[in-house]
C-alpha cells in the first residue's frame, strides 16, 4: 500500500464523538488550520459523525426512551385523563427509523459546521505515529497517507468491554449498541450490569413491555449516587416492574441447544452466581452492558511510546496533556473524569482555546451526572455519604415532586430532590434529584454552585409557580427554615 505525505494543519483531531467536534470547531474558531479524522459508518454503512454519544448513546437512547413513554403512557394512563383509544400497538421498525432521522439529521448538522468552518473532515482510521504525524488508512484499506500537525488531539473515544463468559453474537447475546437497534421487544430480557448504559436500556425496553431482569454483581446500587436517591430510584425501579438482582455475578451465558425445540433453541441460558449459590435462567435476549473501555487499541504506533495504563486510557496531566509534547487527550480516553459527553466537549474547548494560548480549565468537581432513564437521575458536586465519610459538618434539605403543584399537574409525582449545604457556611454542596426532568433541572444547581452560592441563596430566588423547579426551591427553603409548604 503505498503512503504518500500531504497537508500540513495546526491541529489534527482523531475522533468526531462529542469531544473531537467541539474542540475541532473550536480550533478552527479559532484560527487554526484543522483536520479532524473519523471512521463511524452508521447502519447504511455511510459516513455518521457524532461518536457514541450521538449513534449509539445518549441521543439514541433518548430518542427511543421517548417513544417508549409514549407507548407506555398511552396504555397505562390514558383512562385517567378521560381519553379513550383503540387498540395501541408498537410499530418497532417505525420508532427505530425515527431514531435513524434524528441521529442522521444531527449528524448531518456536525458535518455541516465542519464545512462552515472549513474543517477537512476525512472518514479513515487514524494511527498516532509521533507527536507531529499521523497515519491514516481508508476504510477499505487500499490507500494511506500520513499528516503533519503542530498539535495533534485523541479524541478517539470508548467502546463496550467484551466479557469473556457472555460472547457476544449481535442476535441472542448482545452488546449496547445492538441493544439500541433491535427489530422486535423481546418478550424476556436480561441485562448484565446495572450501571448507566444497563439502567438507561432496562428502562427503553421495559417500558416497550419487556419483562426485564438486570443483573448486576455488586451488591450495592448505584454505588456512586447518592444513596438516599439510589434507594428511591431502586423502589421506583422495581414498582415499575424491572427486576433488579443484586449480588448476582453473571459467570456464563449461552445459546439455547440447538437439539431443543425451535422454541428453546431462541433463547439464552444465563449461569449466574449469589449468595445462594449459582443460579440458571433463560431469556430471548441478553444484553451486555458490563462497562466501557478506551479505543486506544489500534491508536498509537507501539515506536510513538506514548504512555497508557494498563486499562489502556491515556496518561495526562490536568491539563489533558499526554506524554508527547503538542499530544492531547481528552473525552473517554482518560481518566481525568467520567465517561460522559459533556466532560467531552469541555476538555474540547479546553484544549482548543489552550493551544490558541487561552487557559480556560475545565471544573470537574462540578460536572453535572444524569442518568436518562424514566423517571431521570441527575446530580452534581458531592453525595451525603461521601461528605460524611470526610467529616464534612452538613445539614440536608429534601422535598418530594409529589408535593409540587406541577408534577401533580402533569402526573409525574415520582421523585424527590435532596439539597446538601455546609452547616456552618451554607455554601451548596451537593444536589441531587431523581425524577421527571431531572437533567434539566439540575442545570439550576450547576449554575448555583458555579457562583458558590448558600442555600439560602436558592431559597431567596424567586422561581416560577407552578413549576418543577419550585421542588429544588422547596428543599432550599426546607434547609433553611424546616418550612414545608404545598410548592
Ligand atoms: P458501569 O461500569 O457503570 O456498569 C457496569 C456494571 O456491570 C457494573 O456495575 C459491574 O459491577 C457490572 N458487571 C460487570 N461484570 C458483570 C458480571 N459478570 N455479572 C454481573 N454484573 C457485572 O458501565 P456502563 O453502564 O457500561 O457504562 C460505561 C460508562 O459509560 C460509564 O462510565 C458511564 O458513566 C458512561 N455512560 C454515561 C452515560 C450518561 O452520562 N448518561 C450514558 C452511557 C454511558
Amino acid at each position: 500500500m503505498a503512503k504518500k505525505h500531504t497537508n500540513l494543519y495546526d491541529v489534527i483531531v482523531i475522533g468526531a464523538g462529542p469531544a473531537g467536534y467541539s474542540s475541532a470547531i473550536r480550533c478552527a474558531q479559532l484560527g487554526l488550520k484543522t483536520a479532524c479524522i473519523d471512521s463511524w459508518c452508521d447502519h447504511k454503512g455511510k459516513r455518521s459523525l457524532g461518536g457514541t454519544y450521538l449513534n449509539a448513546g445518549c441521543v439514541a437512547s433518548i430518542a427511543l426512551l421517548e417513544s417508549a413513554k409514549i407507548y407506555h403512557s398511552l396504555n397505562h394512563n390514558l383512562k385517567q385523563h378521560g381519553i379513550q383509544a383503540g387498540s395501541i400497538t408498537v410499530d418497532i421498525a417505525q420508532m427505530m427509523q425515527r431514531k435513524n432521522n434524528i441521529v442522521e439529521t444531527l449528524s448531518q448538522q456536525i458535518a455541516d459546521s465542519f464545512a462552515e468552518h472549513k474543517i477537512d473532515c476525512i472518514q479513515a482510521e487514524a494511527k498516532l505515529l509521533n507527536e507531529r504525524q499521523v497515519e491514516i488508512t481508508s476504510l477499505n484499506k487500499t490507500a494511506a497517507s500520513i499528516l503533519e500537525a503542530k498539535h495533534i488531539i485523541l479524541a478517539s473515544g470508548s467502546s463496550p468491554i467484551d466479557l469473556s463468559c457472555a460472547p457476544i453474537d449481535n442476535e441472542f447475546i448482545i452488546d449496547s449498541t445492538m441493544a439500541l437497534n433491535l427489530g422486535a421487544v423481546p418478550k424476556r430480557l436480561a441485562i448484565i450490569g446495572a450501571g448507566v448504559i444497563g439502567l438507561e436500556l432496562a428502562s427503553i425496553w421495559n417500558r416497550l413491555g419487556a419483562e426485564t431482569i438486570l443483573l448486576e454483581a455488586q451488591e450495592s446500587f448505584l454505588s456512586l449516587t447518592d444513596q438516599q436517591i439510589a434507594r428511591e430510584a431502586y423502589r421506583i425501579y422495581t414498582e415499575q416492574g424491572l427486576e433488579l438482582r443484586l449480588g448476582a455475578r453473571v459467570i456464563s451465558a449461552k445459546k439455547g441447544s440447538k437439539k431443543a425445540s425451535l422454541e428453546r433453541s431462541r433463547k439464552v441460558t444465563i449461569e449466574y452466581q449469589d449468595s445462594d449459590g449459582t443460579h440458571a435462567l433463560r431469556v430471548d435476549k441478553l444484553i451486555v452492558a458490563s462497562g466501557r473501555k478506551p479505543n486506544t487499541e489500534n491508536l498509537v504506533a507501539a515506536e510513538a511510546d506514548l504512555l497508557l495504563d494498563e486499562n489502556g486510557y491515556v496518561h495526562v496531566d490536568e491539563n489533558c496533556r499526554t506524554t508527547l509534547p503538542g499530544v492531547y487527550a481528552i473525552g473517554d480516553l482518560t481518566l481525568l473524569g467520567p465517561m460522559i459527553a459533556h466532560k467531552g466537549i469541555e476538555e474540547g474547548l479546553f484544549v482548543a482555546e489552550q493551544i490558541a494560548g487561552i487557559h480556560n480549565p475545565v471544573n470537574y468537581g462540578l460536572l453535572p451526572s444524569v442518568i436518562f432513564t424514566d423517571p431521570e437521575i441527575a446530580w452534581v458536586g458531592q453525595t451525603e455519604q461521601a461528605l460524611r465519610a470526610m467529616g464534612e459538618p452538613i445539614k440536608i434539605g429534601t422535598y418530594q415532586l409529589s408535593a409540587t403543584a406541577r408534577a401533580q399537574a402533569i402526573g409525574q409525582t415520582e421523585g424527590m430532590v435532596k439539597i446538601i449545604a455546609h452547616a456552618e457556611t451554607d455554601v451548596l454542596l451537593g444536589v441531587h434529584i431523581i425524577g421527571t426532568q431531572a437533567s434539566e433541572l439540575i442545570a439550576e444547581a450547576v449554575l448555583a454552585m458555579e457562583f458558590s452560592a448558600s442555600s439560602e441563596d436558592l431559597a431567596r430566588t424567586i422561581h416560577a409557580h407552578p413549576t418543577l423547579a419550585k421542588a429544588l426551591h422547596a428543599a432550599a427553603l426546607a434547609l433553611k427554615t424546616q418550612l414545608r409548604f404545598n410548592s
